[in-house]
């Protein structure tokens, strides 16, 4: 098991899935802009004047490799020298140490505090911290905007807002379909509330963390479904539903939102998981102190 990182594993078990290197699909959004899929997580890299500047660094040994060589094809003769975490989960930004060792790396503070806390093998832990909502960053030549508008998905979760491009990229938040099936770690007290505040900004296309490039009609249908299921998800209890029954709320949320929403794909496979999960966070308060009113000032006092 040392002789690769292997992120929290501790099984020798999952080093053919460390090793694997999937096919990426790469694509130009815009003129110094390029998506990147393994045909289930998304992410986003950047040409800049003299390097590369990667968003993430997808979640094994074998796919950060791929990623790295992926875009060394696309932007020959140039270098990662930048990373920048969207947040601190291991199947998005776990594997630096494999992507590229010498990168500075680009964090929201509490991500990086966690994953210094965490001390996963191959996550390396970022040089440069940003704190607060807000941040005009001119990497490499490249002018875009770094968003964290407080705890949604993960933590310290930045989304990237490209003016010019009108180009939105939020990894692991809000999807074009029905299909993130647990949603762990979703921070569901303010989550629909700031993710529509990205509505805010002027972009058309929407790059999100998973599955295909998507717009501002699906990103806002996103949230009107994630929303959806939070009013069924609390009318549940009203109507006696065992809550914890998969099956029951398949049943229940799933037949009252097939109407509106049962075109999403994945809908059928995952709307009894994705309510199961948001129904727990009315039962039981919610994640932690993400889910306070204030999150992120909570969070931001417990990083000082
Ligand atoms: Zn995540």
């Amino acid at each position: 098991m040392q002789a690769i990182n292997t992120g929290l594993f501790t099984s020798p078990g999952a080093v053919a899935y460390l090793k694997r290197e999937p096919d990426m699909q790469v694509g130009q959004l815009a003129e110094r802009i390029w998506t990147i899929t393994d045909g289930v997580r998304r992410s986003i890299f950047l040409e800049g004047d003299t390097g590369i500047v990667a968003f993430d660094t997808f979640g094994t040994p074998g796919a950060a490799r791929a990623y790295a060589g992926a875009m060394a094809k696309a932007v020959p003769g140039k270098a990662v020298n930048t990373i920048i975490y969207t947040h601190d989960h291991l199947d998005h930004a776990g594997f630096a140490d494999d992507l590229a060792p010498g990168a500075e790396i680009i964090a929201d503070e509490m991500c990086a505090r966690v994953i210094r806390l965490r001390g996963a093998s191959g996550q390396l832990v970022p040089t440069r911290t940003l704190s607060g909502e807000h941040h005009e960053m001119d990497v490499d030549g490249l002018r875009f905007t770094l968003l964290n508008p407080g705890p949604t998905h993960g933590t310290g979760n930045l989304s990237a807002w490209f003016p010019d491009a009108g180009l939105l990229f939020s990894s692991d938040t809000i999807l074009p379909n029905a299909r993130y099936g647990l949603m762990p770690d979703y921070h569901l007290c303010n989550f629909v509330r700031l993710m529509r505040g990205f509505l805010d900004f002027d972009w058309d296309v929407f790059v999100p963390g998973r599955f295909e490039v998507a717009d501002r009609a699906r990103f806002a249908k996103g949230c009107d479904f994630i929303e959806a299921v939070q009013e069924e998800s609390q009318r549940a209890f009203a109507e006696f539903v065992p809550i914890w029954v998969l099956e029951a709320m398949q049943g229940y949320v799933g037949g009252k939102l097939a109407e509106c929403f049962g075109d999403l794909d994945g809908f059928d496979e995952h709307i009894g998981l994705i309510s199961l999960r948001i129904v727990h966070h009315y039962l039981m308060g919610g994640w932690g102190l993400e889910d306070t009113p204030e999150g992120g000032l909570v969070l931001a006092d417990e990083t000082a």
